[in-house]
């Protein structure tokens, strides 16, 4: 796919946000990356353009039976200047895999990285420099085909937008509660749990709802055969540090493969620190607690980058961890990897990817 990226300029500049209170997901730069797939013709038509609304026909497959995937990731300013992104190669693996679960058509991931390198560029005044903030990429596919027939649409339209937000934690990383949830289930193996789709979130706001209802922050997901085994927390995979070693859901088949998971195991591993990919039960982590071995436990997703978990509530059980309060090893793959992405420390790893900033305009 050799096509070029057209770039037109937004005629009028909108004023940058307050970057005190940039919150998440509400505002958006002035630019979007675009590009159209019809039958015959493959991905084609790719342009950075105004940020501006859609016009769709209501017919449109992605209103009706939700044939859509989606991405998340960052890009953030070094404190010299420069503009990193991180891993951004497995996101577009990860979003190919999502379109291969959805019947979407395959995208040029090189392509798109450079596509979104030169949005980057274009809008590069909207990345907030605040301590914390980031500017979050929204890369997403929906199928625009008019036509209400249960089959894979032969349009789709593939865009990035991009929202500056504003640091996950205003007071510094602190732990949240969690409930565990024992009738709803995210997802099951041969389902689409390891597909980002907007299908999944669909399907989560109720138990996410009543969970916050309780004023719990996220509820943990178990298996949806035997509502035994743990898969994931919220929209993050899930960590535990049990007795000096440290075990996360094996990729099972229903769970999400998250860069940032995958990292924190690179880290491990880098560290020395035992870290095994396998099944947990609940019971087990019950039982560890119990015998206070569960020393920490931490929930892992671009957004937060590490959530630690202070207290799990299952059944009638309140398991509180580490007093409630930020474990040492959470705050130290915290620290790592945050200051990895910031420029702030050596990346042995090869995740950084700078974003020329010459080449804009
Ligand atoms: C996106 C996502 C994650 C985290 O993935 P990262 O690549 O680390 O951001 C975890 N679980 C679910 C369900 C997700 O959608």
């Amino acid at each position: 796919m050799t096509q070029q990226i057209t770039v037109q300029i937004a005629e009028t500049k909108r004023d940058k946000p307050d970057q005190s209170n940039l919150g998440f997901g509400r505002i958006f730069t002035d630019h979007m990356f675009m590009m159209n797939f019809t039958e015959g013709k493959g991905w084609h038509d790719a342009r950075i353009v105004p940020y501006q609304p859609l016009t769709l026909d209501p017919s449109a497959m992605v209103f009706h039976y939700g044939q859509t995937v989606f991405e998340g990731m960052k890009a953030y300013l070094t404190e010299d200047g420069q503009i990193f992104l991180f891993r951004p190669e497995k996101n577009m693996e990860r979003l190919n895999r999502s379109n291969d679960r959805l019947c979407i058509p395959q995208i040029d991931g090189d392509f798109v990285i450079e596509g979104l390198k030169k949005l980057i560029a274009v809008d590069r005044e909207w990345i907030p420099t605040a301590e914390g903030t980031s500017l979050y990429i929204r890369p997403f596919i929906i199928a625009t085909e008019p036509f209400l027939g249960v089959a894979p649409a032969k349009n789709y339209i593939f865009m990035i937008i991009m929202s500056p937000v504003g640091s996950y934690y205003k007071e510094g990383i602190s732990p949240v509660k969690i409930l565990v949830e024992s009738e709803f289930v995210r997802a099951v193996k041969g389902g689409t749990g390891e597909a980002k789709t907007g299908g999944n979130y669909a399907s989560s706001l109720k138990a996410q709802e009543l969970a916050t209802g309780k004023e719990y922050s996220q509820v943990l997901w178990l298996d949806g055969v035997e509502k035994k085994y743990i898969e994931e927390v919220g929209s993050m995979n899930v960590f535990f540090k049990i007795n000096g070693e440290v075990v996360t859901p094996a990729l099972n088949g229903s769970i999400l493969h998250g860069v940032t998971r995958d990292s924190v195991i690179q880290l491990l591993k880098h560290w020395n620190i035992p870290v095994s990919e396998r099944r947990i039960s609940i019971d087990e982590i019950a039982q560890a607690h119990r015998e206070g071995k569960l020393e920490e436990a931490f929930g892992t997703g671009t957004a937060a980058v590490i959530s630690p978990i202070g207290e799990f509530f299952w059944g009638s059980e309140q398991l509180v961890l580490n007093g409630g309060k930020t474990g040492e090893l959470s705050k130290r793959i915290y620290d790592t990897i945050t200051g990895i992405q910031k420029g702030k420390l050596e990346d042995p790893f090869g995740w950084v990817t700078k974003v020329p900033v010459s080449e804009s305009k």
